[in-house]
């Protein structure tokens, strides 16, 4: 492999810095701030190998009573698993089932290394089936009755068995007309039958065994590659990259095919490409950047967007580190996360997926800052930054006053408590101001729906105040009447707890 030093290298380079710049603008740099100080670039091979595993996936489920199919041995187990093995054999080594799958896998030439991610079932034996006896009921589908012991019969409820009952009137012994003296009645477990239905076998007697076989190749892959430089981190790239995605970067030709062995089949793929390691100067900082492939895919990803956003993050982390978000240093990040072209994006695109802060939101958050900055980041500041957005999102633009909610239920709540101390005291722990209605639940509703209105109203003003200085896009949907089942709960709780405390005063 021979170093290029030419005008293919040039241009190389010049698309490189272009893929850079397009990624980094608009996040605290300018184009003029990034530049290329020096560059190699390098023929590169690609050689993959699949090595497509042929094997046997079978399953047997039992079933009661006949549910066999074609073939069916009928009760000849031992044939039957003969034939269970000599389908698996087949599977794996059967060279005129397999034929199919192997010209479809060649046909595809180049792009057969990008399909061969799963496992395949290439061909379907079907099932085949055997009876076998049920030995819970000797294969009769019935089974001696235990509440009887067999007998059919149990002793009278009425009499005890003894057949007569006493009679406290004429102090005499009165025949029992339950049994008619007899002592005895059906038993209840069977019906008088003495046996009942076998539940294991569902009275039939015997099992239907169905063994189901399916032949599957399964893919390994190999690969190997010839280049000078970057060496380390080509591998670990090509190692994390799935062969699917492999079709973004080359495209290959399919070279030999051979058996290995009976049950494994190779097929070798291979491409030729170009590399590309390119040293670039990031304001004051130098990084180095190398990529594969037409598409110049970056494998070598420094972590520029930690160095570009180490306000943002140095912020982030003082936000997520406080019990009581602070608006003043909520509005500072927000404007920091505003004036970035991927962060604002990342918040954006939030606000319209997920309104409300949920375990999910956060999770999405992380990855989306990760992927908008293409990898350009590390795992953990991706996380830091993720996580300081509902954050600040809610106090900037929240759903509701909390302040304003507060301020119109503590008089109410404090009443209620007053309400139900007063009962607990006076009412014989019932609220009695609606005479004769067990009300303490209806009082605490009802001043719950009256007080309401006014609390969301001064909600939605102190808002409207808050919004004033948030950009329309980066508003949340106001939802003023989110609290009401909250403030609906603490208050009928303080009806309760008023009347508890009341009485126990009393
Ligand atoms: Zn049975
Ligand atoms: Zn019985
Ligand atoms: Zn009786």
């Amino acid at each position: 492999m021979t170093n290029i030093k030419n005008k293919d290298a040039d241009v190389l380079a010049i698309k490189l810095r272009n893929r850079l710049i397009a990624l980094l603008q608009g996040n605290n740099i300018s184009e003029n701030e990034i530049s290329l100080e020096d560059y190699q670039s390098s023929r590169c091979q690609l050689n993959y190998s699949v090595d497509w595993e042929f094997s046997c996936s079978q399953s047997q489920n039992g079933y009661a009573g006949n549910h066999h199919v074609s073939p069916h041995y009928g009760d000849d187990v031992n044939n039957y698993n003969i034939e269970s093995t000599r389908r698996c054999t087949i599977a794996k080594s059967d060279k005129s089932i397999r034929g199919e799958f192997i010209s479809s896998i060649a046909k595809q030439d180049g792009d057969g290394l990008f399909n061969s991610i799963s496992s395949n079932t290439f061909y379907n034996f079907g099932g085949h089936s055997v009876h076998t006896g049920c030995n819970n009921c000797k294969q009769s589908g019935a089974v001696y009755c235990g509440a009887c012991g067999g007998s059919g019969n149990q002793n009278c409820y009425s009499c005890a068995g003894r057949g007569k009952i006493y009679n406290s009137q004429s102090q005499r012994e009165d025949l029992c007309y339950g049994c008619m003296g007899t002592g005895k009645m059906w038993c209840s477990g069977c019906g008088g039958k003495g046996w009942i239905h076998c539940n294991t076998c569902d009275g039939a007697g015997f099992f239907t065994w169905i063994t189901t076989s399916e032949a599957i190749a399964t893919p390994k892959i190999y690969f190997s590659f010839e280049v000078n430089f970057s060496k380390i981190e080509l591998n670990n790239f090509l190692s994390i990259t799935p062969v699917n995605q492999l079709s973004n970067i080359v495209s290959f030709s399919v070279g030999d095919c051979q058996d290995i062995g009976d049950s494994v089949w190779r097929v070798y793929y291979k491409a030729f490409t170009t590399i590309i390691e390119a040293g670039f100067k990031i304001k004051n900082n130098s990084f180095r950047v190398a990529a594969i492939g037409d598409s110049l895919t970056p494998f070598i990803k420094p972590h520029i967007f930690d160095y570009l956003f180490s306000v943002e993050i140095e912020k982030s982390k003082t936000l997520n580190a406080m019990r009581k978000v602070d608006y003043k240093i909520s509005l500072e990040i927000f404007n920091l996360f505003k004036e970035s072209r991927l962060l604002s994006g990342v918040v954006k695109s939030f606000l319209s997926k997920y309104p409300s802060n949920s375990k999910e939101s956060i999770r999405y958050l992380r990855d989306a800052v990760f992927e908008s900055c293409e990898g350009f980041i590390s795992k953990e500041s991706s996380s830091v930054l993720g996580l300081s957005i509902p954050k600040f999102i809610k106090c900037i633009s929240p759903e509701y006053s909390k302040e304003a909610w507060n301020i119109y239920f503590l008089p109410v709540l404090i009443l209620l408590f007053v309400v139900g101390a007063y009962s607990g005291l006076y009412g014989g722990g019932r609220v009695v101001l609606i005479n004769g209605f067990s009300s303490s639940i209806i009082i605490p509703v009802l001043a719950t729906l009256i007080a309401a209105p006014f609390a969301a109203a001064a909600s939605s003003r102190r808002i409207a105040k808050i919004h004033a200085m948030t950009p329309k896009e980066f508003q949340v949907k106001s939802r003023h009447y989110r609290p009401i089942m909250l403030y609906m709960v603490l208050s009928v709780l303080m009806v309760y707890v008023g009347g508890y405390i009341g009485a126990v005063l009393k």
